[in-house]
């Protein structure tokens, strides 16, 4: 067995905690380069609660998700103002924003010498400045995860910045910022929470340590997704997603994810698609495939004897087969009300060249096991 483990620096988690910014981020530096969604006024603490702590702070608002001219901007913002640390507050997007800035704010050259698929790819000359990650989203983990998924326009295409040195050096969850997250943004942040929980169980890099987390993150989605997505000021459901989208940060950090992930790339790259929304619409046909690829190829194997698992954690039931995995999984997708891709402009037409695409992404390489053209086809289809 051979595995590796790396997250980050620190993890601090609980309700309440966000008032502990001030003195914890001194450590990183004086001067915070503080990354937010597009609304900065759900940021209105943060400067307030840093200035406690005597460090300067310079805002910069991501409008959308962020593209790689996007975090070019914000990193020649962030070294005019000798900002030396960042703070990424928001969902995946901030965060992987302030990843990416604390990467430029220290290596030498341009994003596209670093960024893999679309660019040179090459490693970081230098260790990222800090970075500290609040998250105020439950689903995507990326306060614990060491790349930064960006989009190329010219390119249509979502591409990683990725380095160990990118992981944050504090996580701070605090789930009292997710309270207000209006049912739509709930259901998609936590059901690509729980594709994070799923596909890093199945994965053919999983390691035990991966699968710890994930039987407890898929268990804790399972009972709490719907709750929240129901009654948005349950705090226990929203505690238990805050954990559950952490835990899934901290397991594909470390085992990769698989064919729903390797979709996430091009459809995001190609349309304006929510990526826990289109995560959410191919989940269950990509359970549906590996499932059926596993029967033919590899009958009587882990991956089978895996997603059976998936299933009786999902459906609570210690007798469920795979196949009620996938059913429960259907119909929880139906009941959060998330779009088939359709409603994003997809069509049949498109179904080839993102198949392409899909098979060149990162993310595919971690599927339990290797799809075939039509088999990708199938699942984009069954999508729509
Ligand atoms: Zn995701």
């Amino acid at each position: 067995m051979l595995f590796e483990f790396a997250t980050a620096g620190r993890i601090v988690f609980g309700p309440g905690r966000l008032r502990e910014v001030g003195p914890a981020a001194r450590e990183f530096g004086r001067h915070a380069f503080l990354v937010t969604g597009r609304d900065p006024a759900r940021a209105q603490r943060l400067p307030g609660l840093l200035a406690a702590g005597n460090t300067a702070v310079t805002s910069f608002a991501l409008a959308g998700e962020p593209t790689t001219d996007a975090v070019t901007a914000a990193a020649a913002q962030a070294r005019a103002a000798g900002c030396d640390f960042v703070i990424g507050f928001g969902g995946g997007s901030a965060i992987d924003a302030a990843k990416a800035v604390a990467a430029l704010l220290t290596n030498p050259g341009d994003l596209l010498d670093y960024l893999e698929v679309v660019g040179r790819a090459q490693p970081l000359v230098r260790l990222a400045a800090p970075c500290v990650a609040i998250p105020t989203t439950a689903g995507t983990g990326a306060e614990v995860t060491r790349n930064a998924v960006l989009a190329s326009p010219a390119r249509h295409f979502k591409a990683s910045l990725r380095s160990a040195s990118m992981l944050p050096r504090l996580a701070l969850v605090d789930p009292e910022l997710t309270l207000d997250l209006p049912p739509a943004l709930t259901a998609a942040s936590g059901l690509d929470a729980l594709t994070q929980l799923i596909e890093p169980y199945v994965s053919c890099r999983a390691n035990p340590l991966t699968d710890a987390l994930c039987v407890d993150g898929i268990r804790l989605a399972a009972r709490a997704l719907r709750r929240a997505f129901h009654d948005g000021h349950d705090a226990a459901a929203r505690e238990d997603m805050a954990l559950a989208s952490l835990l899934s940060g901290l397991a594909l950090a470390n085992a990769g994810l698989g064919a729903v992930h390797g979709f996430a790339a091009p459809i995001g790259g190609m349309f304006p698609a929510p990526h826990g929304a289109v995560c959410a619409a191919l989940l269950p046909s990509v359970m549906a495939a590996n499932l059926a690829a596993a029967r033919a190829r590899q009958p009587g194997g882990e991956t089978l004897r895996r997603y059976e698992e998936v299933a009786r954690l999902l459906t609570n039931r210690p007798t469920a087969a795979a196949d009620d995995g996938v059913a429960w999984t259907r119909q929880l997708v139906t009941e959060l009300q998330i779009p088939s891709l359709a409603a994003y402009g997809l069509q049949p037409a498109d179904v080839p060249s993102l198949v392409e695409k899909a098979a060149q992404a990162s993310s595919m390489k971690a599927n339990p096991l290797p799809l075939t053209a039509d088999e990708l086809a199938g699942i984009l289809t069954a999508a729509l």
